[in-house]
């Protein structure tokens, strides 16, 4: 086994009732590398992703976090689960609305870690900073924040207990393009701050390439092509890649 592989999902297959879901999908992500994970909707993206985060039971297979198993359940999983974090979709729902944005940053630190109120704050704090907000943020409401300011609060609290890999699933689907720019930027430079891995799906392939260096494409449950991200965006094998790279407009990032 390679030093370098983090994550490891060997023939995953998730059915329900008689729908198979996603079909024998097998992807790796080696450490400080970007996996983009493009398809069009209901192609199965985000249940590879609950499954990889052990959020549902695959059907078959098996995902390997740093060599050891990842499961629904189990007592190694407390420990494990920490490593790695889910940033989802949609910031707002993400966010308990009655809790106050220091509560919300320090609660996996308050589960997870002993701190004394004084080193939370302070740690909230550096959080703040690193996704592009300040303390003035601490004791305010979800809702006084714009959506990308939002997904930067997500993002913080999935930083707080220094996970190695960000499972991202559409971190900025349903943000304005300019705003989802500055999103991917930060998600970029917060990579480079903190050796972060990113699993990083995404319905857009311009998106994709910004930031992955290798990508897998799914259509109807099934892993129909994968490979480095430039090998993929200018010679796509199959049709439904193309289509892919077609349907979506260049984005301006950087
Ligand atoms: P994507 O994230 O690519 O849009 P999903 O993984 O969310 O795709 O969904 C893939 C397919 O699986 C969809 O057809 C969806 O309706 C179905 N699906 C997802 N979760 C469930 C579930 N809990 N029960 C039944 N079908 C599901
Ligand atoms: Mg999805």
């Amino acid at each position: 086994m390679s030093l370098m592989l983090l994550l490891e999902a060997r023939h995953l297959t998730k059915r329900y009732d008689e729908a198979i879901v996603v079909d024998d999908v097998s992807l790796f992500i080696e450490r400080g590398e970007t996996l983009g994970l493009v398809g069009e909707s209901g192609s199965g993206k985000s249940t590879v992703a609950r499954m990889v985060l052990g959020l549902i039971e695959p059907t078959l297979g098996e995902v390997f976090f740093d060599g050891q198993p990842v499961t629904p359940r189990g007592a190694a999983m407390r420990k494990l689960r920490r490593r790695f974090q889910p940033v989802f979709q949609d910031p707002y729902a993400a966010l308990n609305p009655r809790m106050r944005v220091e509560e919300i940053i320090a609660e996996p630190l308050v589960i997870h870690e002993k701190h004394s109120r004084a080193e939370r704050r302070r740690r909230c704090s550096e959080l703040l900073r690193s996704v592009g907000l300040d303390d003035s943020a601490l004791a305010r409401y979800p809702h006084e924040f714009s959506g990308g300011q939002r997904q930067r609060i997500n993002i913080a609290r999935a930083l707080a207990l220094r996970p190695e890999l960000l499972v991202l699933d559409e971190p900025i689907s349903a943000l304005d393009v300019s705003v989802g720019a500055q999103i991917v930027n930060l998600l970029r430079d917060l990579q480079r701050e903190f050796s972060l891995t990113y699993l990083f799906i995404s319905h857009s392939m311009p998106m994709v390439r910004y930031l992955a260096s290798r990508v897998a494409v799914m259509q109807r449950g099934r892993m129909v092509e994968t490979g480095p991200c430039e090998q993929i965006c200018s010679h796509p094998q199959q049709e439904y890649t193309r289509s892919l790279l077609a349907a979506t407009p260049e984005m301006r990032v950087g």
